[in-house]
């Protein structure tokens, strides 16, 4: 025998048994998505090495050691999209879909970040991801949680806690980077060797450090929202009274940050504390900036990306009922010409009755073999089917989860049968 290959370190295959989950999440999501205007978009998970440099930013912890770039055969430098807002934005500037035009737009898929494996952070891992662009007011900001919140609601998992913050714009922040500057650099012993090495090029990415030693300096640092102009102030008030008078509970953290410039105004994150320190499901927020970053013209936008995971993780701790998936009917054949006959009568069952989950035995041997197999399965019902009631068009009718006698019954009544019997 040949040795097996390995699978890829944080990688995961999802197995048959955990596919109805996913399945769910993405069902419910999808349909409240369109509920609110939000159209689907799919775009490639492979982009040029170069969008990410320049929309996620040099400094930051993604681009600097996290991404899985290479050359193509043509020496092109290429790289598996560890987030999809740079590749929606490409996207939408290819197409046309941005300049003076509204869009919510949506899209779902794999991203790739090499970091350390654990539990709930993975190398693929899967996020949806929704964009609303050319909208520039506040009641957008609040649409977006607005449908979170009935999102995790229809999902059954709604011990979220939403945390929200405001960056200002980019010239407001200049001024409070000048403070933050100057503090860091009166605690400079007191930092981690990332934080110290940030501190320069990025320093608003300290308040968001997870390393402990540092947040007890970043604890009595300067607060950005004591530093915010008009507009922005005014903007963030706004974006508040919309979530209190739709009733949505939230936490102002000021330490809530995005480190880069285009970055602007509204922050927010949905966390739980059921999942341990990987304790985000959901963080979003404006860049008004990037659109124009990327080459395009100025346009407001909004976003926010969910990971996946951390959802499904979310509905088996909290234990949404799932849909059954289990066959409701199994059809047995032995015999040669019941053979044949079974897959007539399994098709018939199947135009007439849509939705039906009727599993055909392959695998062969009497029908003790075959009967135990459709017990195994979870079936409701066993359809027996031998050579004498395959020449009769007939078929025998056992129920499985119950002590009712097996009946025959003809062919023509099987469908009308069944269904009364799954009702
Ligand atoms: P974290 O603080 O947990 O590292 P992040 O700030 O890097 O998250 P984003 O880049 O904003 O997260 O991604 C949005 C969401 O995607 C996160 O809230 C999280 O639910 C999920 N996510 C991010 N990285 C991973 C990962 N490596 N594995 C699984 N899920 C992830
Ligand atoms: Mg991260």
């Amino acid at each position: 025998m040949s040795e097996l290959i390995q699978p890829i370190r944080g990688m995961n295959d999802i197995l048959p048994d955990a596919t109805p989950r996913w399945q769910q999440l993405e069902s419910v999501t999808r349909a409240v998505l369109t509920a609110y205007g939000y159209r689907e978009m799919r775009v490639p998970i492979v982009e040029k090495t170069e969008l990410f440099a320049r929309s996620i930013g040099e400094v930051t912890d993604i681009v600097e050691k996290e991404m899985y770039s290479f050359e193509d055969r043509n020496g092109e430098h290429l790289t598996l999209r560890p987030e999809a807002t740079a590749g929606m934005v490409r996207a939408g500037l290819s197409n046309g879909l941005l300049h003076n035009q509204v869009q919510r737009l949506w899209c779902l898929g794999p991203m790739f970040r090499h970091e350390r494996p654990q539990k709930g952070r993975y190398r693929q891992f899967h996020q949806v991801d929704v964009e609303a662009y050319g909208l520039a007011g506040p009641d957008i900001d609040a649409e977006l949680n607005i449908m979170l919140a009935r999102l995790w609601k229809a999902l059954g998992v709604e011990a979220l806690e939403l945390q929200i913050n405001t960056l200002g714009t980019p010239a407001s922040r200049k001024e409070y980077r000048k403070l933050l500057l100057e503090y860091f650099r009166r605690h400079l012993d007191a930092l981690d060797a990332d934080s110290r090495r940030r501190l320069e090029t990025n320093p608003l990415r300290i308040l968001d450090s997870k390393v402990p030693e540092t947040r007890a300096v970043v604890e009595g640092a300067p607060n950005l929202l004591e530093h915010l102009d008009a507009e922005s102030a005014a903007h963030f008030a706004g974006f508040k009274k919309f979530l209190d008078d739709a009733g949505i509970r939230y936490r102002v953290n000021p330490r809530l940050v995005r480190g880069l410039d285009y970055y602007t105004r509204t922050v927010f994150e949905w966390v739980t504390t059921r999942l341990g320190a990987q304790d985000a499901v959901c963080s979003g927020g404006r860049y008004d900036g990037l659109v124009e970053h990327l080459g395009g013209k100025p346009t407001p936008a909004i976003g926010f990306a969910m990971g996946m995971e951390r959802l499904v993780a979310l509905m088996e701790d909290v234990q949404v009922p799932l849909p059954d998936s289990s066959p409701h009917a199994y059809l047995v054949r032995v015999g040669a010409e019941a053979e044949r006959a079974g897959f007539k009568l399994a098709e018939q069952l199947r135009s007439a009755l849509p939705g039906l989950r009727l599993l055909t035995d392959c695998s062969g041997g009497d029908f003790g073999k075959q009967l135990k197999r459709a017990d195994k399965s979870g079936a409701r019902v066993a359809l027996v089917l031998g050579d004498n009631e395959a020449r009769n068009q007939q078929v025998g009718f056992k129920p499985l989860r119950n002590t009712t006698e097996q009946v025959n019954i003809s062919w023509e009544q099987a469908a009308a049968r069944l269904a009364a019997w799954l009702e």
